[in-house]
């Protein structure tokens, strides 16, 4: 059978349809809204956007999001073509007129004639035929316990409780030493592979009090269902104690401070290695409800952290997404049953434009793979490339949490200077890389339609 089998018609769904189709494949599109209903969807149209309106930066020379919204344009992307026919004034962000952007989606999709939409919630893994998953966040109950029987309950999270990521460029080496806990870890990287700030009770004490003052978002109604056990925000263990954090993840056994053996730290804030390059940074067991702007004033309390940059800032959401690293293979596909492919949020990218981007890839690889040819790999200095590569490989499979696209994710370009004042030559750099590599992966995966 050469029909390709989509379960979920959101931003991935929809963009993996859209390339699949192009390339002369039959789609089946299996969205089982409006007929089961999650908490954050209103409608039963496509690629609906459940929260805010925004493809957030369309600065493609200096932001790494802007630069993903350009590759998808060149690779006439659906979702991108349809976010800019409906743009709303936002600066330099891509605002979105959300209706009529999914409602122009719904109607393109119906409009080839090799698309179907079969409104059905899909309850289980199929066994034959080429399918790809892309039910998002909100993937429905019974789905989520088939995922979750196949791949072990442990490779399959309900929630994501994001720690903070920092740019290891951006942390005060003078404040700050690399060590991991009663120095654990059999090589010296391991040793290594977790920097530490040092508090004093002073210190300790504020930190603690613009934590309980910070603004925080609350829960969606419907989304806790009792899931988060075990990774409480901070601020709600701070709120059970003062000294809760010092006796959790701030404890400063089992260090000490290199630049002042003798000064025994009252509380260390830890940060672990993020990904393979070393360039990213998480705050451990930092997961938080506060609000982003309070996140930064808070987070940059902490000693070395003054001038932190974020690649991204914590929360805990209901998301459902899988231990990608572990589980796909470069091609996206389930190692365990490759005729099974998974795109979208559920691989652990966060984002409409990631997961969209995520669709694109997915969607073109199935085609390829129907057409019997295989696409070359898309290259990883691309911010298409970038993306797949870290969940499909360069994250750290242990800790791996959903991913924004970010420019932690590129391997650094060879004779620019680091650290902030370099960081506008090293960013422009990055996306002139990445348009050539682009562009010569395009032209090399032309898909010949059967
Ligand atoms: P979705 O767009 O969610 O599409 C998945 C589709 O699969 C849905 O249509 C669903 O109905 C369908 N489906 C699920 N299970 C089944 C099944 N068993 N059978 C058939 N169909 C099924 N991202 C941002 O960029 N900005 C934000 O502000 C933002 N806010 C968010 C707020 C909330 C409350 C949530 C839950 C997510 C938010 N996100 C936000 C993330 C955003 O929703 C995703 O990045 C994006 O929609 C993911 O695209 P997707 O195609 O992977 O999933």
């Amino acid at each position: 059978d050469k029909t390709l089998h989509i379960i979920g018609g959101g931003m991935a769904g929809s963009e993996a349809a859209w390339q699949a189709a192009r390339a002369g494949v039959n789609v089946v599109i299996h969205e089982m809204r409006p007929k089961v209903e999650t908490f954050a969807h209103r409608t039963g149209n496509l690629a609906e956007m459940v929260c805010s309106n925004s493809f957030r930066s369309d600065d493609d020379e200096q932001n790494a999001v802007g630069l993903l919204h350009w590759e998808m344009r060149q690779a006439g992307g659906l979702i991108m073509q349809m976010a800019d026919r409906h743009r709303l004034p936002a600066g330099g962000a891509l605002a979105v007129d959300r209706d009529p952007f999914s409602q122009s989606v719904t109607d393109a999709l119906h409009a080839l004639p090799n698309v179907s939409v079969s409104h059905e919630e899909i309850t289980g893994l199929p066994d034959t035929g080429h399918w790809i998953i892309a039910t998002g966040p909100l993937t429905s109950d019974a789905l989520g316990q088939a995922i979750a029987r196949e791949t072990g309950a442990e490779r399959l999270a309900f929630f994501d409780a994001i720690a903070p990521i920092v740019y290891a460029d951006s942390i005060d080496m003078s404040v700050v030493w690399a060590q991991s806990r009663y120095d654990k870890g059999e090589t010296e990287a391991e040793q290594k592979a977790y920097l530490n700030c040092p508090m004093t009770k002073p210190q300790y004490e504020a930190f603690i009090d613009a934590l309980l003052a910070a603004d925080k978002t609350e829960f969606h109604e419907g989304e806790t269902a009792g899931y988060f056990d075990g990774c409480l925000p901070i601020e709600v263990m701070a709120e059970r104690g003062r000294e809760t954090l010092r006796h959790g993840p701030m404890k400063p056994i089992g260090l000490t401070n290199a630049h002042a053996p003798s000064d025994k730290p009252y509380a260390v804030v830890q940060l672990r290695r993020d990904n393979a390059l070393g360039t990213l940074f998480n705050i451990v067991g930092f997961q938080t409800k506060m609000k982003y702007g309070a996140q930064t004033d808070v987070f940059r309390m902490i000693p070395g952290l003054e001038n932190a940059s974020f690649a991204r800032l914590g929360g805990i959401h209901r998301n459902t997404f899988i231990n990608s690293p572990t589980l796909l293979d470069a091609q996206m596909r389930l190692k365990s049953r490759p005729n099974i492919r998974f795109a979208g949020q559920i691989t652990g990218v966060e984002g409409y434009v990631e997961s969209s981007a995520m669709g694109l890839l997915a969607g073109r690889m199935a085609a390829a793979e129907i057409l019997g040819q295989t696409l070359p790999q898309v290259p990883q200095d691309t911010a298409m490339g970038a993306l797949i590569h870290h969940i499909t490989g360069g994250a750290e499979a242990k800790t791996f949490q959903p991913m924004n696209v970010n420019f932690g994710l590129f391997r650094p370009v060879d004779g620019l200077k680091g650290g902030r004042r370099g960081r506008k030559d090293r960013y422009k750099a990055y996306t002139d890389r990445a348009k050539a590599a682009w562009a010569a992966w395009l032209d090399q995966s032309a898909l010949d339609a059967a």
